[in-house]
């Protein structure tokens, strides 16, 4: 007889990991550990780890202090939330694929959809998946279950992960025709779904299918469920003392499968009875074609699981090869991907992808095929994959391809360095030296934070060395930013520019797109500007007047001060024609003297009207710093001129005196002669 061994047989990769958290657990013996429920579905087991101190309880109600292990089921808020509020410390060990529905189910409630859950309602998973929807979720085992009156407009449909593939094609088969919108999730873990694909291309080799593991465990009873439905007879033992001589009576071919949740002792103990029992050496090969590619099932039909596993390729990899993987999972910290081996391989966020990122969830799907680095290998533990160093090796490739088509490619500045600029291209840390950072004085410092497109300066992969530069774009960006300026600029016209540079001459300004113009020191200002510093400072941002632009020399010349008032326009506004006030000798001609009136206001009084006699130069009667009454006798507001008079201060002052003499007379006794008044007025001047 001979005896074939499914290569799938046993522990999952949630089950492993659920145990290997108990042992960690149990070796810490400080407080006492509970299992809400049994660990696994399998009694043998759960017997051994009781022994060792893992204690099961149906309920977290009398637990006093220790510590509570939630299975690879799963639980719900409400259960952890009680563990929270007795103080109880949880060691999660929920598989990864189950807290994956939970998830999905939760989104799909949030989102208005009716959840259905396929699957037993009596399981703890599923328990703990209506929990998460606090018990707004249908469950559905059965197609006729289906009542069209209970079918919302929007469902969402997940699976139990151990639920029998073609079961639930069924039930989702009869509610399809009845929503108006359907979203279906095939939540069946993968390591489910090769048990029972393999067990469906076993039994159909076999004549006697025997399917090894415990009573209560669900994904066992799919096992022997679907080699049944193949017309195959199927017995269920938990261990080797069920087997039975009849069962093998006549029988050439038998084939051994067992669930997730069998330890290999148990298999092999089964399998070494049927030896005795007149079997030969375990052919450890089954019908599974070797180097298929690995496809997940993603449609709902019968068929969508008939599909060949490869062999196991854990063995045959090396460090540095490339293969591909198909991610079957995704946590924020990880993700699960699928290589066609036993188990599935864990690939953390650091290695998903050359730029970080805040979740794998961002970077990757599940169903995308990545390709990925062999970092090291050894057992299936040991495995290590890298999609980052896959994604540099393409970065790389692309960005000799940019250097050498003189194409551009985009970079973040993270960093001011020695000499230069530190700039993140692709995941790609790059050196920008200064001066291909910009065109003539650049501002390091301001640029950091910026994202700009660079090229390629100098590449070599192999020492990590990349120089990016901007100047050669910033050069030919402003030659066409030039072209459109003179194209359409009119002198008189106003800008906005941005102050760029400072010199002790003037500022420089840029119009937009590099184009830069020139602000004299003596267009600043009204007013006398000592530095273009005191006015200014680099990154302002002014408005501007285009005095001169030459399309030949390409010099643009700038004013500021001409679109501010002119102060003496303000100052002029507070005289008027006629009006005599005190002022200063700033400045002494041979035409005249100039008399300040105000800050800014100068006025002029010529020659012939500085004194009543007449004088060959001003200093004969003024110097500088004199202070004077003027008459203002014309303002020209046009060239901006004030015409002063000193003589006729004194000629109005004169004919006051007169003016007042002949009132004086009017009123003087008749007595009084003309010598007598003379008199008292030499007098009264000399007072
Ligand atoms: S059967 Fe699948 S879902 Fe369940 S523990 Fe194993 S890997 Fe996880």
């Amino acid at each position: 007889m001979e005896i074939i061994l499914a290569k799938t047989a046993g522990f999952c990769f949630g089950v492993k990991r659920a145990l290997e958290l108990v042992d960690q657990a149990l070796a810490d013996t400080g407080t006492p550990i509970y299992s809400l429920g049994p660990l696994i579905h399998n009694p043998a087991v759960v017997a051994e780890l009781e022994t060792r101190g893992l204690k099961p309880v149906e309920t977290l109600r009398g637990i006093g202090a220790g510590r509570v292990v939630i299975r690879s089921h799963g639980v719900g808020p409400s259960v952890i939330a009680m563990a929270q509020a007795q103080h109880l410390t949880l060691i999660d060990a929920t598989c990864p694929f189950v807290k994956n529905v939970q998830e999905l189910a939760l989104t799909l409630d949030r989102e208005g959809y009716q959840v259905v859950i396929v699957g037993e309602r009596e399981h703890a998973e599923v328990k703990g998946v209506l929990d998460a929807v606090k018990g707004a979720a249908i469950v559905i085992e059965d197609p006729d279950e289906v009542d069209r009156e209970l079918v919302a407009p929007k469902v969402g449909i997940v699976s139990q992960t151990t639920q029998e593939s073609a079961a639930f094609n069924r039930v989702v088969g009869a509610i399809v025709p009845y929503a108006k919108e359907c979203r279906i999730f095939n939540t069946i873990c993968l390591a489910t779904a090769r048990r029972q694909q393999e067990a469906a291309e076993l039994s159909r080799q076999v004549e006697r299918m025997i399917v090894v593991g415990g009573k209560n465990s669900a994904n066992t009873r799919h096992l022997a469920q679907i080699c049944r439905s193949g017309g195959t007879l199927t017995y269920q033992v938990e261990d080797a003392a069920e087997l039975q001589t009849g069962w093998f009576a006549g029988v050439s071919r038998i084939g051994v499968t067992a669930g997730a949740s069998t330890p290999d002792a148990q298999i092999f103990s089964v399998v070494e009875k049927i030896n005795l029992l007149g079997g030969n050496d375990v052919v450890s090969e089954n019908s599974a074609k070797p180097n298929e590619p690995v496809e997940i099932a993603a449609e709902l039909t019968e068929e969508s699981f008939n599909y060949d596993w490869p062999e196991d390729r854990f063995q045959e990899l090396v460090p540095g090869q490339i293969i591909e993987a198909k991610v079957i999972l995704v946590r924020d910290d990880a993700a699960f991907v699928d290589i066609g081996g036993k188990s599935d391989l864990t690939i953390p966020l650091a290695e998903l992808a050359a730029e970080p990122g805040e979740s794998a969830k961002q970077l990757v799907e599940v169903g995308d095929v990545i390709k990925v680095v062999v970092t090291k290998t050894g057992d299936e533990e040991k495995i290590r994959l890298s999609k980052r160093l896959y994604d540099l090796e393409k970065i790389w490739l692309d960005l000799a391809e940019v250097q050498k088509q003189g194409g551009v490619v985009e970079g973040t500045v993270t960093a001011m360095v020695k000499g230069g600029l530190s700039v993140m291209v692709k995941g790609v840390r790059a050196f920008m030296p200064a001066s291909q950072s910009g065109l003539g004085q650049v501002n390091l410092k301001a640029l950091v934070g910026s994202t700009f497109n660079v090229n390629v300066l100098e590449l070599d992969q192999a020492k990590h060395r990349l120089l990016v530069t901007r100047r050669a774009l910033l050069e030919a960006q402003r030659k066409q930013a030039e072209a459109e300026f003179f194209s359409r600029v009119t002198e008189g016209e106003r800008q906005t520019g941005v102050v760029t540079r400072l010199t002790d001459f003037g500022a420089f300004i840029d119009l937009g797109g590099g184009v830069e113009g020139l602000l004299h020191v003596s267009e600043m200002s009204w007013r006398r500007v000592k530095s273009p510093r005191d006015l200014l400072k680099e990154g302002d941002t002014v408005e501007v007047l285009i005095i001169k632009a030459d399309p030949e020399t390409r010099r643009i010349s700038l004013s500021l001060k001409q679109i501010q008032a002119h102060p003496w326009d303000e100052a002029a506004q507070k005289f008027a024609e006629g009006q005599v006030c005190p002022g200063t000798v700033v400045k002494l001609e041979s035409f005249g003297a100039f008399v300040n009136l105000a800050p800014s206001l100068d006025g002029l009084v010529h020659i012939s009207q500085i004194a009543d006699k007449r004088i060959a130069k001003p200093d004969e009667v003024l110097k500088v710093d004199d202070q004077v009454t003027v008459k203002i006798i014309k303002i020209d507001t046009a060239n901006r001129k004030i015409s002063l008079s000193m003589k006729q201060v004194v000629q109005d002052q004169s004919e006051q005196q007169v003016t007042q003499f002949i009132e004086g007379q009017d009123a003087a006794p008749v007595s009084q002669s003309l010598g007598d008044l003379l008199k008292d007025e030499k007098e009264l001047d000399e007072k």
